[in-house]
């Protein structure tokens, strides 16, 4: 393992233009230069606007000569209005760079934004089933320059957003293989200010990411490398990442690992997210903190199917005990130690509609990429184990 890999500042190419470093921030200004752009709307989060990262992105981009609009509306799990007030702000502003800061949520909404300013039919129209895709009009899309300050959902490495549907309560995946951000900067300094429980929630998304990309039955031997690998950066960088913010190697590690999981799940992903979407759409609950608490229930129902994969997963992570044991007792004892709760009710969601969650998580895209398949009936095992 080489050491002070924060500090070293790299460009990859993979899977589009990465700038990892500590600092790299302070180029914004070129890099949307280097698009041909010269009018950035910065999209984020409320929460987010009067804090660190966002000043930075605003300060360095009025250094570099430019004038940043700022659109900060976006809300926890975003909404197809949310997104549509975004296309109106970047309108109004004539903007032709989305610099996208913040969390998956931030970074979701602005990839939607930025896409659907160039599109005439509706966002829904783009949910990931079969070819609509194919649908959008891509001769004048706008290109997204991505800056995580979560290490968890790798949304800045992803072609699709998780968007709410206003009406119907439900998470839809809005897919389009070039919302994939242009340019993508993995600056660790950016995160060393996320709180210990955002960054343990976060943190287990990534985890999750790898670890149903990993599981998932379909042939794709490069993302279950990328998966195998992302898993054992976030074994040995999680813990350290959430006990000591400061720790800017473990942030930058954990950057990484969160990348590589998004990079890893076009293999597919499964019951844990099928669960944590409808969980997440119909309670507001915290995506990451979902998957972390489903996690162990969903592995213990899959161990069967996944007996081998489980078995080398556990030597590769040089667990104490080999096989599904060891895979499980290691999840268990990791979120422990991140003060995770054990349950759903532990997390204040004791009093869930199990039919209803169950029938649509059935209908969730990402239940097929489950290793057994998915019924309500098994749904609803996996929720009562976890209740
Ligand atoms: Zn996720």
């Amino acid at each position: 393992m080489s050491l002070h890999t924060a500090a070293t500042a790299s460009n990859w190419s993979f899977p589009t233009a990465v700038r990892f470093g500590a600092g790299r921030i302070e180029a914004l200004a070129a890099f949307v230069r280097e698009l041909g752009a010269a009018r950035p709307l910065v999209v984020t989060d409320a929460g987010l606007k009067d804090l660190f990262p966002v000043h930075r992105t605003l300060d360095v981009l009025r250094k570099g000569g430019l004038q940043p609009r700022l659109y900060s509306e976006v809300k926890p799990n975003p909404t197809g209005r949310n997104v549509a007030d975004g296309v109106e702000a970047m309108k109004t502003g004539g903007n032709d760079v989305v610099v996208a800061i913040g969390g998956g949520s931030a970074l979701d909404a602005a990839k939607a934004i930025a896409f659907m300013a160039s599109q005439s039919r509706p966002i829904w129209d783009f949910e990931d089933i079969g070819d609509n895709f194919m649908r959008a009009d891509t001769s004048r899309l706008t290109p997204v320059i991505a800056i995580p300050t979560t290490a968890g959902t790798g949304s800045e490495l992803g072609r699709s957003s998780v968007i709410t549907h206003d009406d119907e309560h439900r998470k839809v995946i809005i897919f389009h293989p070039r919302m994939m951000p242009a340019i993508v900067i993995m600056d660790p300094e950016l995160t060393v200010g996320l709180p210990a429980p955002i960054t343990a929630a976060t943190g287990m998304d990534a985890l999750s990411h790898a670890l149903e990309a990993f599981s998932a039955p379909s042939f794709h031997p490069m993302a279950e490398g990328i998966a195998l690998n992302a898993l054992r950066l976030i074994k040995t960088w999680l813990p350290a990442a959430v006990e000591d913010g400061s720790n800017l190697e473990a942030r930058a590690q954990m950057l990484i690992a969160s990348g590589m999981g998004c990079v890893a799940l076009q293999k597919g992903l499964g019951a844990i997210h099928a669960l944590a979407h409808p969980l997440g759409a119909l309670h507001d609950a915290h995506h990451g903190l979902l998957n972390a608490v489903l996690m162990p229930y969903v592995l213990r129902f899959n161990a069967p199917a996944i007996a081998d994969k489980l078995d080398l997963l556990s030597r590769f992570l040089d667990l104490e005990r080999p096989g599904a044991d060891g895979v499980i007792d290691w999840i268990l004892t990791l979120r422990e130690r991140l003060s995770i709760p054990q349950t759903l009710s532990g997390m204040g969601l004791g009093d869930i509609d199990i039919a209803r969650v169950a029938a649509m998580g059935e209908r969730d895209p990402c239940a097929g990429g489950n290793p057994v398949p998915l019924d309500r009936a098994a749904l609803e095992t996996i929720l009562r184990a976890a209740l």
